[in-house]
């Protein structure tokens, strides 16, 4: 027995940032020394995704996980007591063997997302350092340039607007800590813009604005003026960066916006969205259509090329298998990672290490229920992946995130690097994304 192994894998029930049950996973080892990690919960899931585990019972709607609890209190932990804590591939194909289903359904997805970054955890524990520099290996790592949620929409906020995330990326910062407070300036100054228009009526579940807006188009106006009245310029400071999560109103190639009354085609919608390039200074789109819509993303991404970034959510759902088909149609140039969409680390790090091959962005994701638990943080930074994605400037589940990359920061010193504007796939002349 080394200070590595495995003595023991709990799971406890708590409670995320909508107030709703999701499970926590210690991994202990026969040192005394422990990994900790709590599985999110996404409420826009792409039919690809693994699938959480829940109850079904009366009890909290359905949503309890105390079955999840059990496979990790006891299945899980008679594989895992004895293993090297160390040995996260090996780990994580254990885990998707005892599961064998393709979407996670036996154990849950969100069971072994716990599991697996608990294990990561305690690997880094058990080696004495964060879990970023676990995950770095010696290789010098970047802050990543982060995508900041201003005004919440779609399922996020009772489809008040259709739209689901309207964000800014702060591409004129140098450093990671500028890059927040720019962005604490446009969120203060989004506030303010909203209280005079007598539009103020608190957040949504990401702590970006509850969007009272007339139409869709409406929020990026807004979006323009805060970022003007922080004192930035829109376009060179700071840019807009949205998330229109087409699966939740898109069909058979047809999509509903409901806020403005009108059902487009895809030939409709990708115009929409060409206006609104051409009009706002608008670097990223991530699920600009429909996941069943693949003839779509593909012409859009050709229309955009060099001017956009285009991110494949639900499309990709973090699975490599589909970040290579993407590759290869050119249906987007970059992907979003959640973990527990995958379901595992190492599945994770996959779909990231074919996004890399490919020429592709990549940008490290929350989901919309969360916790306290700041892991990708470091798996961004660890695994440099450029892009970080974790809703608003508001509520602490967000801010314990912003504020855990402040601090790796200050733990790199004053030479630290960061991943500007030039980190995206149409900024870098070789990738897959093309020139400017
Ligand atoms: C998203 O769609 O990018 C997102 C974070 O939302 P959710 O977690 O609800 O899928
Ligand atoms: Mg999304």
């Amino acid at each position: 027995m080394t200070t590595s192994t495995i003595r023991r894998v709990r799971g406890r029930r708590v409670w995320d940032s909508r107030g709703r049950p999701t499970i926590e996973v210690d991994v202990e080892l026969a040192s005394g020394v422990r990994g900790r990690a709590i599985a999110p919960a996404g409420a826009s899931r792409g039919s690809g995704e693994a699938v959480d585990l829940r109850d079904g019972t009366e009890r909290f709607g359905g949503q309890d996980v105390m079955m999840a609890i059990a496979h990790v209190n006891k299945p899980i932990t008679m594989r895992l007591a004895g293993r090297d804590v160390q040995d996260q591939q090996a780990i994580d194909y254990e885990l998707i063997e005892m599961d064998a289903t393709p979407e996670k359904s036996k154990l849950g997805g969100n069971t072994l997302t716990a599991v697996s970054l608990a294990v990561a955890q305690a690997a880094a524990a058990a080696n004495g350092v964060p879990l970023w520099k676990h995950l770095a290996q010696g290789r010098e790592v970047t802050l990543p340039l982060p995508e900041i949620q201003i005004f919440g929409g779609g399922a996020h906020a009772g489809q008040r607007v259709d739209i689901q995330d309207f964000m800014v990326m702060p591409i004129g910062a140098w450093t990671f800590s500028d890059a927040l407070a720019m962005v604490a300036e446009i969120y203060r100054a989004a506030g303010d813009l909203m209280r005079d228009a007598g539009k103020i009526a608190g957040v949504a579940d990401e702590g970006g604005y509850w969007p009272l807006f007339a139409s869709n188009e409406d929020a990026l106006e807004m979006l323009v003026r805060a970022i003007e009245k922080a004192g930035l310029r829109p376009g060179s400071d700071a840019a807009i960066s949205l998330d229109i999560a087409a699966s939740q109103f898109g069909r058979d190639g047809r999509y509903r916006l409901a806020l403005e009354g009108r059902e487009l085609d895809r030939d409709g919608m990708a115009e929409m969205l060409v206006r609104w390039v051409d009009r706002y200074p608008i670097v990223s789109i991530e699920d600009p259509f429909a996941e069943d819509d693949r003839i779509a993303w593909i012409a859009f991404t050709k229309a955009m090329a060099g001017r956009l970034q285009v991110i494949g959510d639900d499309y990709l759902t973090t699975s490599a298998e589909r970040v290579e088909a993407a590759a290869v149609d050119h249906a987007c140039n970059a992907v979003l990672l959640k973990p527990n969409q995958a379901g595992t680390v190492t599945e994770t790090k996959a779909a990231l290490d074919m996004a890399r091959k490919a020429g592709f962005g990549t940008i490290v994701s929350a989901r919309s229920g969360e916790s306290e638990d700041t892991a990708i943080v470091h798996l961004a930074v660890g695994w440099n992946a450029g892009q970080l994605k974790v809703g608003s400037f508001a509520r602490s589940e967000r801010m314990a995130k912003w504020n855990e990359g402040l601090r790796i920061e200050e733990s790199l010193g004053p030479h630290s690097q960061f991943a500007g504007f030039d980190v995206l796939p149409f900024r870098r002349p070789a990738a897959a994304g093309g020139t400017r």
